[in-house]
């Protein structure tokens, strides 16, 4: 099946009361791991790309060539959207060209009459090419491609004003960090949430940061009209420690192990792994 956007799936997520997953990439076996997991599981997907993993990977159109190559190779049916994650006012313009299904536009570092207007216009021009579009208010906090936030929560009046533009779904701040949680990390604020949630309706919420809120936080998100997921980190740091393991282990150096697609298995399978994990916990097994 070919790439969807992300309205559909997200519209049946915040009426079936579960979330749709976005895991992010930044390989080929990245990707793969994502898709196959989603297959198995019956699953909706959506496959985050940072501006910054989009260089990595050689740019959006490698990207695009990649995903689009892997859903036809792989028979994927279960519906994927190929999703820019806080992308600039220009990444999201090069992505809607590269051929993206959907995009997020992060203006939450403008003032709000600006976040508007450019949401506004990147609104209009999703809407005329059916790609869905992701807007955020209130800066998330952690670092994310060099970008830090401080972990604020979203003003719910300017949520509305944001959500009324048309975007498909909203990112709000509500004390939710990019990477690892510290210690002393407060929680979330459900009460934001909930005020964000009674202004704006039927609106898809979005929640960044999902590695390490703890899964009684994540499924009260869910009750209060959280549709998506953002899953990064995790992943990153399965495959880290799957890789660390083979490599100690010495197995790099026992016959063949030393071939890539021996090397970057175990990793490749822990991603998998944490995939399930995160599909079970937010309910949108066999929602597909
Ligand atoms: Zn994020």
């Amino acid at each position: 099946m070919p790439l969807v956007n992300a309205k559909e799936m997200l519209t049946k997520a915040k009426e079936g009361h579960y979330a749709v997953g976005q895991f992010n990439i930044n390989n080929l076996e990245w990707t793969k791991a994502i898709l196959l997991t989603a297959q198995e599981l019956g699953s909706p997907v959506i496959l985050g790309v940072s501006e910054g993993a989009g260089k990595y990977m050689c740019g959006y159109k490698t990207v695009v060539g990649m995903v689009n190559g892997m859903l036809e190779e792989l028979n994927i049916t279960v519906p994927v959207a190929l999703h820019l994650d806080h992308g600039s006012y220009e990444g999201a313009k090069a992505c809607i060209e590269a051929g993206f299904s959907s995009i997020m536009f992060d203006g939450s570092h403008y003032p709000i009459d600006e976040n508007v207007a450019k949401t506004k216009e990147l609104v209009a021009i999703c809407n005329e090419k059916g790609l869905s579009i992701e807007a955020e208010v209130g800066s998330i906090g952690g670092e994310e491609d060099g970008v830090v936030g401080m972990g604020e929560c979203a003003d719910p009046k300017e949520c509305k004003m944001i959500a009324d533009l048309g975007v498909t779904m909203l990112a709000a701040g509500i004390g939710n960090i990019h990477g690892k949680y510290p210690e002393n990390w407060p929680g979330l604020s459900f009460e934001t949430l909930d005020a964000v949630q009674q202004l704006t309706g039927k609106m898809p919420l979005v929640l960044h940061g999902g590695t390490g809120i703890p899964a009684d936080m994540i499924k009260k998100a869910i009750s209060l009209g959280v549709s998506k997921i953002n899953v990064n980190t995790e992943c990153q740091l399965a495959f880290a420690a799957a890789t660390r393991e083979y490599i100690e282990a010495g197995k790099d150096q026992q016959g063949k192990g030393f071939d890539p697609r021996k090397l970057l298995a175990p990793g490749f399978e822990a991603i998998k792994a944490t995939v399930k994990e995160k599909m079970e916990l937010f309910g949108s097994v066999g929602k597909a």
